[in-house]
């Protein structure tokens, strides 16, 4: 699985330095489907009944699903970019959040809604350990969220429509991982699970729509949405973030979890 992992993490690098004003979201799809064939992968996505891009790009009010095509983006749009891959049978799935222009074109709300995003996943996963209840991760998200949106003076909305999973041999297994809190505490973690934690947070409400293309989800007030995510391995020993390039081991120090990697 890091194999796998590894290649989404470096796809995603690959497409995330290729965001720029007047490119297209169906030339990150090409990219990142070019990238994942020549590094001994197959996109995953197309697996899934009815889908045929290996990324999905959702941009600005667009939550996730967003399909590749001819929209070019715009200094300024904050695209949310989500890539899964197979390698000799193993899933890989993660989500990065880019605005194109970088630091300079974002409004600074976009900007801090994502870093909220990303800083909500790592709480997330640093809340995955054995023998802990798979929920804590939602909870643990809901509440690195609202003290970002009290840090930030915003109000942020934690979509509720889609929610992480478990990963490994099919990219979505179950048991399903929550972004926020739920009244039970759910299954309790063992040594080796996989999971992939995916934070979705808008700038307003968390209700959300599907368009007539029967994919892309939107936010059903317009507001700007972020996605961020990661596959995860639990182990006795700690945590190995299968799908960022170095492992987690910066973020996980960063949060005090311990970092145990296999091998790379
Ligand atoms: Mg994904
Ligand atoms: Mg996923």
């Amino acid at each position: 699985m890091r194999a796998a992992g590894l290649l989404v993490g470096q796809t995603l690098e690959v497409v995330a330095a290729a965001v720029a004003d007047g490119v297209t979201t169906l030339e990150l799809d090409r990219l990142a489907e070019a990238h994942i064939r020549d590094h001994g992968g197959r996109p995953s996505f197309p697996e899934v009944p009815g889908y045929r891009h290996t990324l999905c790009t959702s941009v600005n009010e667009q939550i996730v699903h967003g399909i590749p095509g001819e929209r070019a983006l715009r200094a300024g749009d904050l695209v949310s970019i989500d890539c899964g891959a197979i390698v000799a049978g193993w899933h890989g799935d993660a989500a990065v959040t880019v605005i194109v222009g970088g630091v300079e074109a974002a409004r600074p709300e976009d900007l801090a809604l994502s870093r909220a995003t990303e800083d909500s996943l790592y709480a997330g996963i640093a809340a995955l350990r054995v023998g802990e209840r798979l929920y804590a991760v939602g909870e643990a998200v809901e509440a690195c969220i609202e003290a970002a949106a009290a840090a930030n003076g915003q109000t942020y909305g934690i979509v509720e429509d889609y929610v992480g999973h478990t990963i490994g041999t099919e990219m979505h297994q179950d048991p399903q991982i929550f972004n926020y809190a739920v009244r039970t505490r759910g299954p309790m973690v063992r040594s080796g699970y996989t999971g992939a934690i995916e934070p979705m947070i808008t700038l307003g409400s968390a209700e959300s729509d599907v368009l007539a293309d029967g994919w892309t989800v939107v936010t059903s007030d317009g507001s700007r949405a972020a996605h961020w995510e990661h596959t995860v391995a639990v182990r006795d020993e700690g945590l190995w973030v299968l799908t960022a390039i170095d492992g987690g081991a910066a973020r996980l120090a960063a949060l005090g979890a311990a970092f145990a990697p296999l091998s790379d």
